[in-house]
Formats: structure tokens, C-alpha cells, sequence
């Protein structure tokens, strides 16, 4: 064994992997802590109402934060929920899952002042929890119905936020989506722990008791072509996210049981929603009593680990290239993974997958860090001989997404994308190069945030409604 190996080595017996080993816990911490009226309003009542609002600059939707502290600390609930709507369509969701450490939270006057943040996420979500049980959350009631439509291609956050926004100004929506639920990654892609899902069903099902028409199961390309949808309605809003799952080429990749991220998270989500699924009831996709080795360190990996810890697996090992503090997952669900069993093999590359017909180890190098590359980070690179075997029953890939082929799959090859794939838009209208045909959230950004596809949604809904008056207008002057 050489030198730097026997570090390793040692490393691997100090914390946190022998905190995890020894602290392995049923006592999960989820995301967000419940709030009760009282702690609610001393938080709120902690904003220095500060001249420049730094939360409110710093969160996508700029959010009118200060305001509405303000309200929760004098008790006027009501007045708060109302506040929060208007420039959110899921204020609880974001206040659950939005990374307030890097948004709102993080840049938050008092916590830059060394006394930790206003915990705006919490109280956000707890204000619309009120809107909820006190029935102030209700269907949108339009003034006028308007003879146009709009078809939206992908039921999550940004096909959502922007339906939500077109009706309440009168227009007839139908939401196309592949999935038999609407959601998005809402539903089936972040975790039944860190969203729970009866609140999405509970957004969904009040937009469709607003008139907003859904069309489950209806995949575009598949069962219509995007020309023809473009002749069925007046415009189109194209929100269908990014699903192509990253993979690694490495030897023994086609062993079994090696998974991509959403088959997992999928089989899970449903199973929480209480769907048969084939594939998790016969063992398959369950991680229950197995060695768990999940290969990525973003915040997909995260959810992944969390969920197999959940699953009673025998052990989850994570598996990254760079180390802890080069880790693009957010610091604290990592602790939380630490805490809940999770192992972290930091500085880890797999090399090979191991098995004769089905996955039984991976053989992984140890890194190293080296030059900084061109994206400001340091290259991990393999120290020659480092080579050694981890047991595994499942493996799981989280590296990432990228969109899939969109013009090859909606059989439109005229319409534009980037080099990576996601669609061209003209930046100001969010309107592609096909007229009338408009696309917001992760298709547009490449994987982003769930806040970040609701405030695509609504702008795309201004252009949307701009263009639609304006092609009224033309009507009327050629007739
Ligand atoms: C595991 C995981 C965890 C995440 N956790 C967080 C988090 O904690 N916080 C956060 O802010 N963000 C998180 N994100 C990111 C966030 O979920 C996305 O940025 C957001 O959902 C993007 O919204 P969207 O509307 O653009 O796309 P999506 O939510 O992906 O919705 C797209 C919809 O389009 C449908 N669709 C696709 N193609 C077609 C087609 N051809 N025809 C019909 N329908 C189609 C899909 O079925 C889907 O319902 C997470 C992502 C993942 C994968
Ligand atoms: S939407 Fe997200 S960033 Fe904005 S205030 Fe809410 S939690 Fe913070």
C-alpha cells in the first residue's frame, strides 16, 4: 500500500463516515421545521425592515418579504396570504424546498450581521398553510371568458405558474403532459420528505377547478406533432424540463440493477402516492437490506441517499470525485444525510461495475485535486494504484441531466436549440424562433430551480397574453 493510499485509508476511519456508521438514526431531519402562530410571528417581527431588501433582490421572484413579515408580526394572516400570492403561484413550496441559503435567507441583512436569518422559507410556507385551513386559497373566479387558447406543453412548475397567470386573465388552457399525474418534478422527481405530495395535488386541483384543462398520459411527438398543436391553439408554451440522464461509459455498465436517478426517485414517489409499481413491488427498485452505492454529489444524489436511507437499505455509500467542500450539494442536506447513516467517499471515482449477470461491486479510484480548470475548479485527477472494491446490490447514477433531443422528438427540426441542447428563446419575449410558440423553466435554463420555473412561467404568461391581444388586434383590422 503506498503512502497517500494509507492516508486515505485513515481518513475513511475518522468523521463524519464513522459519525454516520455510529450515529445511524430513524430521527430524520426533513427540510423544514413546522411553525407554530407565536414563533412565526417573533420571527418575523426579528426583520429590521432594513432600506435595501436584500431577501427580496436575491429571491427570483422578488418576493415582497419585507412587507409580509411585517404583516405575520402584527397578526394579519390574511392580509399576508393575499401578499405572498402575488408574486408567487406555490409560496409553500418554495418556502419548503427553495435553497434560502443561497436566495432570500443568505442574503438577509440580519444574518450577514452575524445573527443568524430570518427563517423566510419557514414563514412563507406557514403564511400560505393559513391561506389553506382558513379556505383564502380558492379557485380563480374570471370576469370574462376570452376566446382564445393556449396549449401548454409540461405540467410542472413552469407550465403551471403560467396557466395559473393566463386564466386568471380569461383564457382557455389545456396542459399536455406525458406523466399521469400533473406535478413535474414536483410530483415525481423530488422526494415525498421534502415535499409532500397532497401539496402539490392540492396547487394542481385548484387550477383544475379554475377551468385549466389537463391532458395526462399525452406525450408531444408521440401523440401529436407540435404543427399540429400549433393549429390547435392560438399559441403555445413549450415547459417539458430536462429528463436525458448523464451516464458513465464504464465496463459492466449494462450489469443489473444500475439505475438512473429518476427510476429510483420515480418508483419511490409513486409508491408514496400508493400506485402499484412493478418494478419496486417485486424488489427491484427497493433498497430495503441492500448495499446502496449512489454515484454523484448534487443535490439529486442527496435525494437519492436520503431515500434509500428510508428504505431500510442495509448501507448507502455516496460516491464523489471532488472533496467535501468541492461538493455541489447544499452543505445541509449533506449533514443531514451524514446524520441519517449516509457514507461519504469523498474523493472517490468509480472504475468499473462488478458482477456476472447483476451488479455486486464497484471498483473505485481515489482522487486527487490538481490544477484549477477552466469552470474555477480544482481538476480531480487518479492516484495511480489507489484501486479498491465496494459492495453493492443497487447502484444509482445522480449526475445530472440534460435535455432531450426536442426537435427529433416533436418531429420539428426547424426549432432552434443551443448547443447543449435547450431551446432558443429571444430573451426579452421567451418566444422561440417558431411564432407563436414560447418555452420556459429547465428546457430553456438547462437544471435549475423550481423557483426559478415559476418566474419563467409568469413572464412567459405576459409575453404570451401580449402576443395573443396583439394577433386579436390583427384579426379585427383584416376584417
Ligand atoms: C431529484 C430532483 C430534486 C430536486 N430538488 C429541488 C429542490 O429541492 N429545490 C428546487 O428548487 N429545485 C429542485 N429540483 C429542480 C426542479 O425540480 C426543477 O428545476 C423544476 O421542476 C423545473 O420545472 P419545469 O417546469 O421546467 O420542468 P419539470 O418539473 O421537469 O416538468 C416538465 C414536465 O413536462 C413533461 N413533459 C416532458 N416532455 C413532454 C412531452 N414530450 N409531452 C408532454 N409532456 C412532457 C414532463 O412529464 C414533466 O411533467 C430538483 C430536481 C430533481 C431532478
Ligand atoms: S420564493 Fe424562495 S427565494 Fe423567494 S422568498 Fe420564498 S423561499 Fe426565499
Amino acid at each position: 500500500m503506498n503512502e497517500k493510499m494509507l492516508k486515505f485509508t485513515k481518513l475513511d476511519m475518522e468523521t463524519p463516515n464513522k459519525r454516520a456508521r455510529e450515529n445511524r438514526t430513524k430521527d430524520f431531519k426533513e427540510i423544514y421545521s413546522k411553525f407554530i402562530n407565536k414563533k412565526a410571528q417573533e420571527q418575523s417581527s426579528r426583520c429590521s425592515q432594513c432600506g435595501i431588501p436584500f431577501c427580496q433582490i436575491h429571491c427570483p421572484l422578488h418576493n415582497n418579504i419585507p412587507d409580509w413579515l411585517k404583516l405575520v408580526s402584527e397578526n394579519r394572516l390574511e392580509e399576508a396570504n393575499e401578499l405572498v400570492h402575488s408574486t408567487n403561484n406555490m409560496p409553500e413550496i418554495c418556502g419548503s424546498i427553495c435553497p434560502q441559503d443561497r436566495l432570500c435567507e443568505g442574503n438577509c441583512v440580519i444574518e450577514k450581521a452575524g445573527h443568524g436569518t430570518v427563517t423566510i422559507g419557514s414563514i412563507e410556507k406557514f403564511i400560505t398553510d393559513a391561506g389553506w385551513s382558513n379556505k383564502w386559497i380558492k379557485p380563480i373566479k374570471i370576469l370574462e371568458e376570452i376566446d382564445q387558447s393556449i396549449g401548454i406543453i409540461g405540467a410542472g412548475p413552469a407550465g403551471l405558474a403560467c396557466a395559473e397567470e393566463l386564466r386568471k386573465s380569461g383564457y382557455s388552457i389545456t396542459i399536455y403532459d406525458r406523466y399521469d399525474r400533473p406535478g413535474g418534478l414536483l410530483i415525481y422527481g423530488i422526494p415525498n420528505f421534502k415535499l409532500e405530495k397532497f401539496v402539490v395535488e392540492r396547487r394542481t386541483d385548484r387550477l383544475r377547478k379554475s377551468g385549466i384543462k389537463f391532458k395526462k398520459n399525452f406525450e408531444v411527438g408521440k401523440n401529436i406533432t407540435i404543427n399540429q398543436l400549433r393549429k390547435k391553439h392560438d399559441a403555445i408554451l413549450i415547459a417539458t424540463g430536462v429528463y436525458k440522464p448523464r451516464e458513465i461509459n464504464l465496463l459492466g455498465k449494462n450489469l443489473k440493477n444500475i439505475f438512473p436517478a429518476m427510476d429510483f426517485l420515480k418508483a419511490s414517489n409513486k409508491k408514496g402516492l400508493g400506485d402499484k409499481v412493478k418494478n419496486f413491488d417485486n424488489g427491484i427498485l427497493d433498497a430495503k437490506n441492500k448495499d446502496i452505492v449512489v454515484i454523484g454529489g448534487g443535490d439529486t444524489g442527496m435525494d437519492c441517499v436520503r431515500t434509500a436511507i428510508r428504505q431500510n437499505a442495509k448501507s448507502v455509500k455516496c460516491l464523489y470525485r471532488r472533496d467535501r467542500e468541492n461538493m455541489p450539494g447544499s452543505t445541509r442536506e449533506v449533514y443531514n444525510a451524514e446524520e441519517e447513516g449516509v457514507e461519504f467517499l469523498w474523493l472517490s471515482n468509480p472504475k468499473k461495475f462488478i458482477g456476472k449477470s447483476k451488479i455486486e461491486s464497484v471498483l473505485v479510484e481515489r482522487m486527487e485535486l490538481g490544477e484549477t480548470d477552466f469552470s474555477g475548479r480544482k481538476k480531480p485527477e487518479p492516484i495511480p494504484h489507489s484501486d479498491f472494491e465496494i459492495k453493492a446490490d443497487m447502484v444509482i447514477e445522480a449526475l445530472g441531466f440534460e435535455p432531450e433531443d426536442l426537435p427529433k422528438l416533436f418531429n420539428s427540426p426547424d426549432l432552434s436549440v443551443s448547443r447543449l441542447g435547450t431551446i432558443k428563446i429571444n430573451l426579452k419575449t421567451m418566444e422561440t424562433n417558431l411564432s407563436g410558440v414560447f418555452a420556459a423553466g429547465d428546457i430553456v435554463r438547462g437544471a435549475s430551480l423550481v423557483v426559478w420555473a415559476i418566474r419563467d412561467g409568469r413572464d412567459a404568461s405576459i409575453s404570451i397574453e401580449k402576443y395573443l391581444e396583439q394577433k386579436k388586434e390583427k384579426k379585427i383590422i383584416a376584417a
